[in-house]
């Protein structure tokens, strides 16, 4: 597919230090105010330039690729595909990449792209904002500049500190499959519970090098172009009933559910609730056992209310976020078939989603 690209030299007469690929597919940073009402939609790419006149003097050169522009709450795997296709075309001509994206749906873009992108040796961040770059208070600036800087860092021996897929917002850089957005409003969206920060961009940009994962010169990209969406949620609360349970694991052609369970991987004893669970492993359907706590993880046997599920074949989920677990689990039906290995891979970390 042609993309329309647009070049930006840097103002420096010195030669740039690096090269940077923005990929825009839409989100509020790239929105204005409909005129007539006051809702926002996204705009033409080219305007976010005439806004950011700033980027000029960054010391290296940035090239803009701008997709489709969409809200992010219209993302969907085949964009996924669609940007590990462009990087993976683009991956000889850039040292870096930047994904300008919007904030909903980010963690779950960030976490899939972590998956599709195996043997990723070059930064790739993501980045959005909460206001409109056009907007005085709009935080869209410094996020999208200092996603760029952290981009095309290189430690003293030239190789990038970065190697994996990441989320910039709000002065913090996470690993992109621990991220998850937390608040709609405030500025400071993004977390990573179960994860250190990799970096904090304060007055200087203040590595956590010990929790980024470690470059691998010999690393050959290879891209996945499978996803299977046959996955679903089961999200629990007190008083779910038998109907709703079995509507979900009921689905047909479904492969696996991300269980959102309680605490520490807890979930009701009632007899018939469990009998759906053994019922629906032994139809070859894989349960992941993930918790509704940000913070913690699933440990499978530490209660009562959770010792059942380990012993009929829950797979538990440990520490993962439900973005990171749901997309794990289309990443793995599309690229295995066999269902011994689907269980042993999802339960082990790939890239870093979860620690066991
Ligand atoms: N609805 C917007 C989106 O996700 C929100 C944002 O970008 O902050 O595209």
């Amino acid at each position: 597919m042609a993309y329309n690209k647009i070049h930006i030299n840097p103002i420096s007469p010195e030669p740039p230090r690096a090269s940077v690929l923005v990929i825009y597919t839409g989100g509020t940073l790239g929105m204005v105010y409909e005129t007539k009402g006051k809702q926002l939609v996204p705009f033409n790419f080219e305007q976010v330039i005439e806004k950011v006149p700033e980027i000029r003097r960054l010391d290296f050169e940035i090239t803009f690729l701008t997709l489709n522009p969409i809200d992010s709450s219209n993302m969907n795997p085949d964009i996924w595909v669609e940007l590990a296709k462009i990087i993976d075309d683009q991956y000889n001509l850039y040292d870096s990449f930047v994904i300008l994206h919007g904030t909903d749906t980010m963690a779950y873009t960030a976490s899939a792209l972590s998956y599709l992108l195996e043997d990723l040796n070059k930064p790739v961040i993501l980045t959005g904002a909460q206001l409109p770059i056009g907007v005085a208070r709009s935080d869209a600036r410094e996020n999208f500049i200092t996603a760029l800087e952290l981009a095309a860092s290189v430690r003293e021996d030239g190789t990038p500190v970065l190697s994996e897929v990441c989320v910039y917002f709000n002065s913090r850089l996470l690993r992109g499959n621990r991220s998850k957005k937390q608040e709609s409003s405030d500025f400071n969206a993004f977390h990573s519970e179960n994860y250190p920060h990799l970096a904090n961009a304060g007055v200087r940009i203040d590595w956590n090098f010990p929790f980024i994962k470690a470059y691998n010169p010999d690393a050959k990209l290879k891209i996945r172009e499978q996803l299977d969406t046959n996955v679903a949620f089961l999200k629990l609360f007190p008083g779910i009933n038998k109907q709703v349970v079995q509507s979900i694991l009921g689905i047909s052609g479904l492969k696996g559910v991300v269980m959102e369970t309680y605490g520490a991987g807890n979930a009701p004893t009632d007899e018939w609730f469990l009998e759906a669970i053994r019922e629906t492993i032994e139809r070859g359907i894989i349960i992941f056992n993930v918790s509704q706590c940000d913070g913690g993880r699933v440990a499978q046997g530490q209660y009562q209310t959770s010792k059942y599920l380990k012993q009929v074949g829950v797979v538990s989920g440990s520490d993962i976020t439900a973005e990171a677990a749901i997309t794990k689990m289309m990443y793995i039906f599309g690229k295995e078939t066999d269902h011994a290995k689907c269980v042993e891979m999802l339960g082990m970390p790939v890239c870093g989603e979860m620690s066991v």
